[in-house]
């Protein structure tokens, strides 16, 4: 047996897990929908790894480009030089977004990405000679990464009360999820967009003229798949552009097709300012992400009367030449394959199979959209995240792979996925919960 069974030198939160590393959960291998494990198990992928392989595992286009880049040109400085693929993959992907968006700055990462956005948002109003514009407003349960600004914004407490400030003035719009109203809803809920009002309120309360930015997640991925009541997003862009606020998207896990098309901004009809993105970029399979800016903000934070000369942005690896090629792939992967529709074309299908889980032992909701979904269940009175928990190790046991996140299991299947897939997921998933306590 070459299983570790100390793995606190590579993968820190699981030294906590005594379960984890008693029996570690090891994937050797992928191809597609399936994952290999140690033990030569397959194990059916519905979670796209952590939201990112959104064409499925090992595509040969893929690993080929990355492997013929490596051999031709293996790094190029990210400033003053460049190379033509880096190009290439900002095209490409400005090409896919909605119109809007002209400008792309690369980063390694969804965290970078967010970063780079906050500080591209600040920037921009100082260079528009708007002033003290210092002020961020997150919501809570939004998940921004783990660096200093994403926790900042992030609205998840116990990701940020050890760090003491953090960013200064930052306040967060109540989350959309309202189970005493919202229950069991196919798509996105009819209650609840009168919350985006909540930002008129912290406006009122510092003046717009003080708020640069307003980051949310369009659907709240990794807190449990929330999904925006009708019209909220909408009014949360009103009172922004009736401020001068900006508006960011952070389209981390709803980029590259999850909703059914390229970014969630054209899913729900409503263009922010900044969008970021990663994760789906390379799928997974690279570190990568990007921010995508429109002219005016791209043209106000290079070219902004103070900073000229002064500022500096830009990472190490941004657009490598790598990642870059990775991207190029993956991006005409989705093309090819037409996978953005392809999930569009599933959407009804996978709500159905998930709402066929109603009324199986512990379930309290569902909710679906494109091919994202959750299924919440009743905590154990007194041990929150155990019945998730438990339901995910005879998940992976019985042969197939969820995320949970508290009460919630999560899913969001490879682009690719079949049909049959979806029934194994969904079957297994009720065999699972009619045995857990
Ligand atoms: N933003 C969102 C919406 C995310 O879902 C994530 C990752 N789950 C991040 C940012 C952070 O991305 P990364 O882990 O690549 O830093």
């Amino acid at each position: 047996d070459t299983r570790p069974n100390d793995l606190s030198a590579f993968w820190m939160p699981f030294t906590a897990n005594r379960q984890f590393k008693k029996e570690p959960r090891m994937f050797v291998s992928a191809d597609r929908m399936h994952y290999r494990t140690s033990d030569g198990r397959a194990v059916l992928d519905g979670t796209a790894g952590l939201w990112c392989c959104n064409a499925g595992h090992n595509r040969p286009k893929i690993v080929e480009a990355i492997q013929k880049q490596v051999a031709e040109l293996d790094y190029a400085p990210a400033f003053q030089m460049g190379h033509p693929k880096a190009f290439e993959l900002a095209t490409k992907l400005v090409d896919m977004a909605p119109e809007p968006f002209e400008h792309v700055f690369f980063t390694n990462s969804g965290s970078e990405s967010v970063e780079t956005a906050l500080k591209i948002a600040l920037a921009y109003h100082r260079a528009k000679g708007q002033g003290e514009r210092t002020r961020l407003i997150g919501r809570e349960r939004g998940y921004h990464g783990v660096n200093f600004g994403g926790i900042s914004v992030g609205g998840i407490v116990t990701n940020r009360k050890m760090f003491g400030t953090l960013l200064n003035g930052v306040d967060h719009l109540p989350h959309t999820h309202l189970p005493d109203r919202n229950r069991f809803v196919r798509g996105q809920p009819e209650h609840g967009a009168e919350l985006a009002d909540e930002l008129e309120r912290i406006v009122a309360l510092h003046g717009g003229e003080t708020i640069a930015a307003v980051i949310v997640e369009p659907m709240a991925g990794s807190t449990g798949v929330l999904l925006p009541p009708k019209g909220y997003l909408k009014r949360l862009r009103d009172i922004c552009t009736k401020h001068g606020i900006l508006l960011i998207f952070d389209e981390v896990i709803t980029g590259f097709g999850r909703l059914g098309s390229s970014f969630a901004a054209e899913h729900y009809g409503v263009m922010p300012d900044l969008i970021t993105c990663a994760k789906g970029l390379t799928n997974g399979v690279i570190p990568m992400g990007a921010v995508l800016a429109t002219k005016e903000i791209h043209d106000a934070f290079m070219n902004g009367p103070e900073h000229v000369i002064e500022l500096f942005h830009g990472y190490t690896y941004s657009g490598n030449p790598i990642a870059a090629a990775a991207g190029l792939a993956t991006l005409e992967t989705y093309a090819e394959e037409g996978l953005f529709a392809r999930a569009a074309g599933l959407a009804d299908y996978w709500a159905d199979a998930l709402h066929s889980l109603k009324g199986l032992p512990h379930v309290v909701d569902i909710r679906n959209e494109g091919l994202i979904g959750a299924v919440e269940l009743e905590p154990i009175e007194g041990a929150p995240t155990k019945r998730a928990f438990s339901a995910f190790l005879k998940a992976y046991d019985k042969g197939i792979l969820v995320r949970t996140t508290g009460d919630i299991i999560a899913m969001s299947p490879p682009l690719i996925i079949e049909k049959e897939h979806i029934d194994t997921l969904v079957g297994t998933l009720a065999d699972v919960l009619r045995q857990i306590d």
